[in-house]
């Protein structure tokens, strides 16, 4: 999540190994070729060749994408599978906002603190859109967040669905539920399912103490297997800093949990704290065999080459493009948040022209069963 993912990210400086295509701020000065992110669908050797930067200047207004262009992408484009949103209530004073709900854990991820380099950005779906314009993505899905009470996950899920009703086009969201409220939670994936939401996340039992084979989060887990709902977890990646507000999420309970509910289509989220990389053992090979991962604060968090990595890991097939936007995700250079600038960042030169386009919509667009008309 955002500040929260600033859970996931609090971590490791990405920064200091940028190559080529990653953190220009977006701009179309200078580095133009750094700046483009649609052109992820053309070929890359176009979109660098001097030659070529008439014709694709002629598409790419300055910071936007020209809309007949846009349109053309419209069933093929981009999705941006890791968003978070809230109201301009929350984000005038987060920590006020924390304290009155009852939720001191978020608060204090969301709140600045010398041992944590990551800073959180705000945005509402309005900016969000504008956003999602000048980076050229054509939908993205909206992410809860895991509050500490039911209440903030219903209050959330309500946001949420006022958002997707005032742009079905390219808006989708996951709906947030605290298990520890038993059958209420259960009733709210109801109602949600019943708005249209699509699946469940960004959860982390683990927050509270809890492991996801509770089986009060076995019973969230069994239920969005009967919706058809894929689950976003959120992982940390065990040799992270540590960080205030930092949540361990002990990656053998994800392989036992995958392992208990092999119908569960699982979404973890931020490389799932290199779980691909351990699907080398055969054990996690086969219980995450249709596991997805997201690939949300990459740029906090990894070296670029883990995108290639990560293919040669377990192929092109399982990979979600996410941003983790609003969060700051370039903190040494970034004081808004930047979609292009992250979209960038995910248009590695190592990585090959069809799984880039597999990872930024294809896949998704396969798992949650979205249509150009969705
Ligand atoms: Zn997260």
């Amino acid at each position: 999540m955002s500040g929260s993912s600033a859970s996931a990210a609090e971590a490791a400086p990405a920064e200091t190994h940028r190559t080529e295509g990653g953190d220009t701020g977006g701009s179309m000065v200078g580095n133009w070729t750094a700046s483009l992110t649609l052109p992820p669908l053309l070929d890359e050797r176009f979109v660098r060749c001097p030659l070529n930067a008439i014709p694709l200047m002629a598409i790419w207004l300055p910071g936007r994408v020209n809309e007949p262009f846009a349109a053309s992408m419209l069933g093929t484009g981009i999705i941006d599978a890791h968003v978070h949103l809230y109201p301009a209530e929350v984000a005038a004073d987060p920590a006020a906002w924390a304290a009155r709900m009852g939720e001191p854990l978020w608060g204090a991820l969301v709140t600045p603190h010398p041992a944590r380099r990551v800073k959180q950005g705000w945005a509402d779906h309005e900016r969000l859109l504008r956003d999602m314009d000048a980076a050229g993505i054509e939908r993205s899905i909206l992410l809860g967040w895991y509050w500490q009470r039911q209440e903030t996950c219903s209050w959330h899920n309500r946001y949420y669905a006022s958002c997707v009703r005032a742009h079905p086009d390219r808006l989708s969201a996951f709906a947030t539920v605290q298990a520890a409220a038993g059958p209420q939670a259960i009733a709210e994936m109801e109602r949600c399912r019943d708005e249209g939401f699509i699946g469940l996340g960004e959860l982390c039992p683990w927050q509270t103490a809890h492991s996801p084979l509770d089986p009060h989060w076995l019973a969230v887990f069994e239920h969005a297997v009967r919706l058809g709902w894929p689950v976003n977890l959120h992982v940390t990646d065990p040799v992270s800093h540590a960080f205030p507000g930092r949540v361990d999420t002990p990656l053998e309970s994800i392989i036992r949990l995958a392992e208990t509910l092999p119908n569960l289509p699982l979404i973890l989220a931020h490389w799932g704290g290199g779980l691909p990389f351990h699907e080398w053992h055969p054990r996690a090979r086969r219980a995450l065999r249709h596991a997805y991962y997201d690939t949300a604060a990459t740029p906090l968090l990894y070296d670029p080459a883990i995108y290639a990595a990560a293919r040669a890991a377990i192929g092109g097939e399982r990979v979600l493009f996410g941003s983790d936007y609003p969060l700051l995700v370039f903190p040494a250079t970034q004081t808004e948040p930047n979609l292009a600038q992250v979209l960038n960042h995910a248009c590695q030169p190592g990585l090959d022209a069809d799984t880039r386009a597999a990872m930024l919509g294809a896949n998704a667009r396969k798992l949650l069963r979205l249509s150009p008309s969705t």
